[in-house]
């Protein structure tokens, strides 16, 4: 009895190792050839989970086949390589192409003529009154002062206006328009180059170096979004542009201006937060040699802290700069909002560094247009662009007959 119940089970067990061995055999053969050194991670990964959604129309048997298939090849391949591939693929951002710069302050001259109508229209009416007494002169005058035209130029232009309308006549509403935009005019000036200097130069190893346009100008002014809107201006206009983000003393303005450059595919050069802003300026003018750019445009930091503080950091920055080459533009950013305060940075910064250009920041927030007049007879240099909003596009090249024909309507 005893014997029997051995001889059963003895061929129980050798009948489950038979079929054992063809199932497996089977699946060996349904298997890919699997190369011949692979380690065994593949078995470390969990065997027994089906995919998610595979469960209800998947066998086991086959479940496991799948991980096996899947798992095999990774171990062959180096780790860093397969699965990087998927989730960490760079998506290249999209490019913008921004809008031509040509007419721009045309196209923007309704944000323009609503902040600063009250100078223009203000005047045309006190210019309309029947009888021009005394006190409508000093209303006129206390118009320009309240614009920040400055003191000085208000007074020479209600001298120019008393003569004119006194030699005039008979004043019609198109006669006092016509004399009021000539006097403008004359006061901001339609001679003076407002061109950008963006040109290559000469290098001091002879080659020529891309142009180098310094952007300067107390933080909060407007300076770092004036960098990246003046990018787009420049990438509009067909040139290839390098930023360098030597404001190291803001935390986000590298951040701030590299996203900038990426919209329209510009680089950024940086530095370590804090770090040395003429450092960063110079690697900023190797690399657009390096990439043979047309254009590097540099961010530097604008602390009052102290004159001289300000004198070393600036003056450091263009020295340094000026081992590879010219520097074609140092722009120098104002508030418009600012008022005198303006005034006072503008002559701070023009003591330090050789300013050859201005930019009016935020004209579309205030109605202290004057300031253009202003700030041009505080610094003898041109203002060159005006920011009009917050927008990418919000920079204009500053033209004069645009910026008066918004004041007074035509
Ligand atoms: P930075 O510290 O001088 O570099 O200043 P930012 O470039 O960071 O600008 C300070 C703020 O001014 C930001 O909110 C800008 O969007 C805003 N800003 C710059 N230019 C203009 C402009 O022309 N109009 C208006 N309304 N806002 C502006």
């Amino acid at each position: 009895m005893e014997i029997v119940i051995l001889a059963v089970l003895i061929a129980v067990v050798v009948l489950g190792a038979i079929s054992g061995l063809v199932v497996s055999g089977r699946k060996k053969k349904q298997l890919p050839p699997s190369p011949p050194a692979a380690p065994k991670p593949s078995v470390t990964a969990p065997p027994a989970e089906p995919h998610v959604g595979e469960e209800a129309e998947t066998p086991r048997d086959e479940e496991r086949r799948t991980i096996e298939e899947v798992t095999l090849p990774t171990a062959e391949a180096p780790e860093a390589e397969a699965p990087a591939a998927e989730p960490e693929a760079p998506v290249a951002p999209a490019i913008e192409v921004p809008e031509p710069t040509a007419g721009r302050l045309v196209r923007l001259r309704a944000r323009l003529s609503r902040s600063q109508n009250t100078l223009g229209k203000g005047l045309l009416t006190l210019l309309s009154r029947e009888r021009l007494d005394e006190e409508t002169w000093e209303e006129i005058e206390d118009t320009l002062l309240t614009a920040d035209v400055g003191v000085a130029p208000t007074q020479e232009l209600v001298d120019r206006l008393r003569e004119r309308v006194r030699v005039l006549g008979t004043r019609t509403p198109e006669d006092l328009r016509a004399l009021l935009r000539e006097e403008l005019l004359a006061l901001i000036g339609t001679e003076a180059d407002r061109t950008v200097h963006t040109a290559n130069g000469i290098g001091n190893g002879g080659d020529e170096i891309p142009g180098v346009v310094l952007v300067v100008g107390v933080n909060g002014t407007g300076k770092t979004t004036t960098t990246g809107k003046l990018a787009r201006v420049l990438v509009a206009d067909g040139k290839s542009v390098v930023l360098g983000a030597a404001d190291t003393f803001r935390a986000a303005a590298a951040d701030q201006l590299q996203t900038w450059g990426e919209r329209v595919g510009a680089r950024t050069v940086r530095g370590p937060e804090g770090g040395d802003p003429a450092s960063i300026a110079f690697d900023a003018v190797k690399e657009g040699i390096a990439e043979s750019a047309d254009v590097v445009l540099i961010d530097t930091a604008g602390r009052l802290h102290t004159k001289t503080g300000l004198m070393d950091e600036l003056g450091k920055v263009k020295r340094v700069v000026e081992k590879h080459g010219p520097v074609g533009e140092v722009l120098l950013v104002l508030d418009a909002t600012t008022g005198q305060n303006g005034l006072v940075q503008a002559r701070v910064f023009a003591e330090v560094v050789d300013i050859t250009g201005v930019v009016l920041t935020k004209l579309d927030g205030t109605a202290k247009g004057g300031i253009i007049v202003a700030v041009q007879r505080e610094l003898g240099v041109p203002v060159k662009l005006v920011g009009l909003g917050e927008g990418a596009d919000d920079l204009a090249p500053f033209e004069p007959e645009a910026f008066v024909d918004a004041l007074i309507g035509d």
